[in-house]
């Protein structure tokens, strides 16, 4: 359903109760909303780098300059940042289409969690790692495995750590890896000591485009659409993805990944 509007619902000019106007829309129109949503987030979010590109360049060419190599340098990794982020939006992008067209594929392999875990870890930019200690799991030493399909767990990680670092104000920045087993599930938690998520967001925040704080997140960079990839890359895997949070305290993310059936 999508909600037209809201109202008031009065008897005999009291009110005793509100409405909502609701419209039964299909699937298909479902996905135009969206798709139309994505096109002008993307296309907005997407002039900025370009500009910033086309400038950087443009400088670069204009060959009557002797450019100072230390301000060629920095131009040049400006422009480097503002592609990868260009990247990272196409990758949400082509991500939320194979959500939308149920081809969201995994391919399960037994994956051993402290290799992913430190394949992520190197994926981190270092300026959200370096005030950051972060503590694992005594069974990461252990081989723990798991089933799953490495890529993609791997960029719900990514996803996971750099949100417990980036929402996140406290000094020294504290993350909790677990791994445990329960009723037919693996499950790997990332806790962190940040700015928490309070009750009435909490469901929220794993719908598309849906931030907190608009202008906080800008700052970060983010689009609103990590969480809802990695839930689709969890239910691509029969999974789940779950949250618990404190606000002003911190909050817990936790994965579960079916084991693999024969398996304990
Ligand atoms: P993005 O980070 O690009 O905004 P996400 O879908 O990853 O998008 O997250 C959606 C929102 O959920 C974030 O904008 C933020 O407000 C909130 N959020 C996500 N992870 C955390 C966290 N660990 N602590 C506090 N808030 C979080």
């Amino acid at each position: 359903y999508y909600l037209l509007h809201n109202f008031s619902v009065m008897l005999d000019e009291e009110e005793i109760g509100e409405g909502l106007v609701l419209r039964d829309i299909t699937k298909e129109e479902e996905i135009d909303l969206l798709k139309n949503n994505l096109i002008s987030l993307t296309s907005h979010e997407f002039k900025t780098p370009i500009t910033t590109i086309k400038g950087g360049v443009e400088t670069l060419l204009r060959s009557e300059v002797e450019w100072d190599p230390e301000f060629k340098q920095e131009i040049l990794e400006g422009v480097h940042e503002d592609i990868e982020r260009i990247e990272h939006l196409v990758n949400d992008w082509l991500d939320i289409s194979k959500i939308d067209s149920g081809t969201m594929y995994v391919e399960r392999n037994t994956i051993r969690a402290d290799h992913i875990i430190e394949l992520s870890m190197e994926l981190i930019p270092e300026q959200l790692t370096e005030d950051a200690i972060l503590t694992f799991d005594n069974r990461l030493r252990e081989g723990f495995t798991f089933f799953a399909d490495k890529m993609r767990v791997q960029q719900v990680l990514i996803n996971l750590i750099t949100n417990a670092l980036r929402y996140n104000d406290s000094s020294p920045k504290t993350i909790v890896i677990t791994l445990d087993r329960e009723e037919g599930y693996t499950t790997i938690s990332v806790a962190d000591n940040g700015i928490g998520i309070s009750d009435d967001q909490l469901e929220k925040i794993f719908n598309r485009f849906y931030q907190v704080d608009v202008t906080a997140t800008r700052r970060t960079g983010g689009t609103g659409l990590g969480l809802a990839i990695c839930t689709g890359i969890m239910e691509a895997h029969e999974g789940k993805i779950k949250v618990q949070s404190n606000p002003g305290n911190g909050s817990v993310f936790t994965l579960y990944f079916p084991e693999k059936e024969g398996e304990e």
